[in-house]
């Protein structure tokens, strides 16, 4: 049989990429290193990057190894340091971008207002602030850490003085000699707290629950070294990989068996030891659940800020905020010119779901209890349909660019099968169910589920762990890291004039 599918003319690209942080970005780079599938790029922001393009805030930086933190297929052998800053990794974005020519595929400053599958034409009909585009398959690449997440605080409205997210930081305002406080006390806080604390006239942090935090090995890369990664790539490629098995080693903390758990715990509480010695404060920054339950933290200089004249550790709840600072549950006040929102991310239910429309309906109705996807990539009900960084793609330990390229090799295989084909896909109901299932079985098993906190790893409602991988990152790749068909329910695409 013959079969036709809708005419290119009525489509602007075989394959519509949502996003051009990480995820989209490297997907972007095979798709053209490639070069058989004709794709686009839509991106709400000015420039390529995501998270990286959006966090510039004081001392933002990664707390994964640079050389793990970086696409296989585009080693960098120059990072300056152990741990990269955010200009540097945001360069090496930007760079990606214009040497593998993805620049003129991306349509900037368009955001999706809704995506529909339309399927008597088997197209997605893609509305923008910036006009409509139609193309055969749909990948979602718009990241975790994408729309900011504020405190439910009574009042919060009501602050007069000058109120920023961690994500949206206004380098023209001027906080030396202000009084400011922090809301937060996750990854972004601590790197905030070391770097204004000596410039404000006082810093207020105020914590809900202290983190575990151990020391951050970081160390400058030489020249000599820069220079062997450079001439000998396969020596950065071994490099990769130790990085990489040290990383996976580091698994069996997040399934609490007891020797793991003694030494990362060992690490922390000398950590806090050494770096603190009023008991008091010690007890204030010791955690109440099970190391790794929430993201463990890397810093050396987060603990000595605290200690400084002009700081204090709030713990304290907050019971509204006012026009001019934060009443705490006790009564007391404390006055503000300035006040940072460090308070994450609407990582749990993500923000895309809400205006993607298949068969069924609209993505985020069917995940009232929390994102499900087979492979964790595709869905029922929305056919040609690819997510990345999806629901169990996060990680407690790891890079994240290790589940990207995992899910862009998967990805290819279903845009080059689809491609080649002719065909129509979307995972079958009840492979997906069991797929999830055996994710949330494993689920059990880990601190996230155990360990006693509450952490955005978790769906509000439901309490499932539906933003982590719950198991080693080599095994996401060998379940996920190759398109097949099996658990897919397989059909022609429409015939069409
Ligand atoms: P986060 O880890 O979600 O931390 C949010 C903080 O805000 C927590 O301390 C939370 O307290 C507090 N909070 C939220 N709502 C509150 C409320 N109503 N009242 C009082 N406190 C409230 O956010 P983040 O620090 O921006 O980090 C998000 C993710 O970004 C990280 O997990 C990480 O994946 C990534 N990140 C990485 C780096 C890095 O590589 N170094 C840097 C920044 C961000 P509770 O703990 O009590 O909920």
């Amino acid at each position: 049989m013959n079969i036709q599918t809708t005419p290119k003319s009525q489509i602007d690209a075989e394959v519509l990429i949502v996003g051009t942080g990480f995820s989209g970005l490297g997907l972007a780079v095979i798709l053209e290193r490639e070069g058989t599938r004709d794709y686009l790029m839509l991106e709400r922001g000015h420039d390529v990057g995501g998270t990286w393009r959006d966090n510039h805030y004081p001392g933002a930086g990664c707390d994964v190894f640079s050389h793990l933190y970086s696409y296989s297929f585009r080693p960098n052998p120059y990072w300056s340091s152990t741990y990269s800053k955010q200009p540097e990794i945001l360069k090496y974005l930007q760079e990606t971008a214009e040497d593998e020519g993805i620049y003129p595929k991306v349509r900037f400053n368009t955001t999706v207002t809704r995506a529909e599958w339309i399927e008597a034409e088997d197209l997605w009909q893609v509305e923008t602030t910036t006009g409509t585009y139609r193309a055969r398959a749909l990948v979602s690449a718009t990241g975790h850490l994408s729309d900011l997440s504020l405190p439910d605080i009574e009042g919060l409205d009501s602050f007069t003085g000058k109120m920023m997210h961690s994500s949206q930081w206004d380098h023209d305002y001027d906080y030396s000699g202000k009084r400011v406080g922090i809301i937060g006390t996750g990854a972004s806080s601590i790197q905030i707290t070391p770097e204004i604390a000596p410039d404000v006239s006082h810093l207020t942090v105020f914590q809900r629950t202290a983190p575990y935090i151990v020391p951050r090995r970081d160390a400058p890369y030489s020249e000599a070294q820069k220079g062997m990664f450079e001439r000998f790539p396969e020596m950065l490629q071994d490099f990769r990989k130790e990085l990489f098995w040290g990383n996976e080693s580091r698994f069996p903390q997040r399934l609490q068996i007891p020797a793991f758990l003694a030494q990362i715990e060992e690490m922390s509480r000398g950590h806090l030891e050494a770096q603190v010695t009023d008991p008091a404060l010690r007890d204030k920054l010791t955690p109440p659940y099970s190391v790794g339950c929430k993201r463990i933290l890397i810093s050396n200089d987060y603990y000595p800020a605290l200690q400084r004249e002009n700081v204090t550790l709030e713990t304290t709840g907050i019971a509204r905020i006012d026009e001019t600072g934060v009443t705490l549950t006790d009564g007391s006040h404390v006055e503000l010119d300035m006040l940072i929102l460090a308070t994450g991310f609407e990582a749990t239910e993500l923000p895309i779901a809400e205006v993607i429309h298949g068969k069924v309906g609209r993505l985020s109705d069917q995940w009232e209890d929390g994102g499900q996807a087979y492979a964790c990539t595709s869905v029922h009900g929305y056919p040609n349909f690819f997510m990345m960084l999806g629901p169990n793609t996060g990680l407690g330990a790891g890079s994240m660019i290790y589940m990207v390229e995992t899910q862009i090799e998967y990805i290819r295989g279903a845009l080059q099968y689809l491609a080649e084909s002719g065909k129509v896909i979307e995972p079958d109901a009840e492979a997906q169910e069991a797929y999830v299932k055996s994710i949330h079985d494993r689920a059990e098993r880990t601190v996230w589920i155990a360990g006693g906190c509450q952490s955005w790893y978790l769906h509000p409602r439901s309490g499932k762990l539906t933003a982590i991988w719950p198991d080693y990152m080599s095994q996401f790749r060998k379940e996920n890291g190759t398109f097949a068909t099996e658990g897919y329910m397989v059909r022609d695409a429409t015939v069409s004039a």
